[in-house]
């Protein structure tokens, strides 16, 4: 997930209380239509219903068949993979700014870390897990399958691998598969019928967590070379990102060395050439304990102004957005992404039992993770809009809505985990991919 200046300001209530709904609700709940009918009522009741059930089984048969093809994922847990605990270590970066060079041989630095060795191990398994299952994605991941299919598959796959158990080690939110002017925060919800194209530029955001240390990355997909500059560009951006990170460094002056990278390059799609600019209203953010924002935005454009400093210890995701839109993302409708808001909002809840008793399910599940609509479903709850909505309206949880940039422009997104340690930069989710 990723830290947007807009979701902050977005008021739940501006929406229309059935873009709450999915499909199947809305049109189920459609009063009045059902007696509708003229002529013969009662045989052509009984054709309608038999064409129904026809359909319905044509459908269960369907998703049976996409199940059975379904790729066999990882299905190892990373746990048992390494059973003394100790998992392979994260790329080792260098502190580069002058200021902290004596960091680096530091033998009294070096001893201070050990105390941070569970919390590294933590994120350790984590990013191992991420890797496993991205690398095995990418092999399968292929224009035609539905999106739905693509996110429930890996979602499998992530819960074997991290051995899931409650909030003790779990996804740590919703696997994003945004596409094309889509930067963030989509996944579908039940009854998205969507297909991957071949035209498609895919950013898969994962992130997995162990004892609340979580790892948050992504990376972008293309089925054309076509769109491979923009990637390029996006993916060089995030790792000026991360080389520019360090104890004391502003973040202005990360969001700097970003949009230098970020603006050399452009994408050519036939006759037109697209600068690529940096979404700014997209952020990088500080990591906390089962917190994915905790407090520190890094941008990824100069003159942001941020003087505030990353510190020793700190935890960031680095992401950076480039696009050929205008470099601004708003809310689109249909929300798939939520999450707890850290405190129970002064009104207390509001909605009734059924609300009380959904946010009891999400604060023992999900915690302060974010959690997808999808998920609920899959836990067997039903008729949840309603409730959900009333916790959203009442600021006991918080929408995600999907940002997205101009219409028929692209996106790209690459992000990594890293922790600035006393002696060095430890980016836990770096992989021989990205
Ligand atoms: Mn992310
Ligand atoms: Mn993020």
């Amino acid at each position: 997930m990723s830290d947007s200046a807009e979701h902050k300001e977005a008021a739940p209530a501006e929406k229309k209380a059935d873009d709450w709904l999915p499909d199947s609700v809305t049109k189920a709940g459609a009063p009045g239509k059902k007696n509708n009918k003229k002529g013969n009522p009662k045989d052509k009741a009984k054709a309608k219903k038999k064409a129904k059930a026809a359909a319905a089984a044509a459908a269960v048969a369907a998703e049976e068949e996409a199940k059975a093809n379904a790729p066999k994922g990882p299905d190892t847990p990373v746990s048992s993979l390494f059973p003394d605990g100790h998992f392979p270590v994260g790329q080792r970066l260098e502190y580069e700014q002058p200021l902290n060079l004596w960091r680096r041989e530091s033998e009294e630095q070096r001893q201070r870390e050990k105390v941070q060795e569970d919390q590294y191990e933590s994120l350790r398994e984590a990013a191992e897990a991420h890797r496993i299952v991205r690398q095995w994605a990418k092999s399968w991941i292929k224009p035609g399958m539905k999106m739905i299919d693509i996110a429930d598959t890996i979602e499998t796959s992530l819960r074997k691998t991290i051995d899931a158990e409650g909030i003790k080690r779990s996804i740590a939110f919703p696997t994003g598969l945004s596409l094309n002017n889509c930067a963030a925060h989509y996944t579908p919800n039940a009854g998205d019928t969507r297909v991957l194209q071949e035209t498609d530029v895919l950013k898969v955001d994962i992130g997995l967590q162990v004892n609340g240390w979580i790892i948050d990355s992504a990376f972008t997909m293309a089925f054309d070379p076509i769109y491979d500059p923009l990637l390029q560009t996006v993916r060089e951006a995030t790792n000026a990102g991360v080389k520019a990170a360090g104890i004391d460094v502003r973040l202005c002056e990360v969001g700097e060395a970003i949009e230098e990278v970020m603006t050399s390059g452009e994408l050519t799609i036939g006759k037109h050439t697209h600068p690529i600019v940096p979404i700014r209203n997209l952020m990088g953010h500080s990591l906390g304990l089962y917190t994915i924002h905790a407090g520190k935005s890094v941008p990824c454009i100069k003159g942001s102004g941020d003087q505030t400093k990353m510190e020793e210890g700190d935890l960031f995701a680095i992401e950076t957005f480039g696009s050929t839109g205008h470099g601004l993302v708003h809310d689109d409708v249909e929300v798939s992404h939520f999450m707890k808001a850290p405190n129970l909002p002064s009104t207390g809840i509001r909605g009734g039992p059924k609300a009380k008793e959904l946010y009891n399910f999400i604060n023992k599940n999900y915690s302060t993770l974010g959690f997808a609509r999808r998920w609920l479903d899959q836990a067997g709850i039903s008729r949840y809009a309603i409730a959900l909505k009333n916790l959203t309206d009442c600021g006991a949880v918080n929408p995600y809505p999907p940002m997205v940039d101009a219409d028929g422009s692209f996106t790209a997104q690459f992000e990594h985990t890293l922790a600035l340690k006393p002696s060095g930069k430890e980016v836990f989710s770096r992989g021989e991919d990205y």
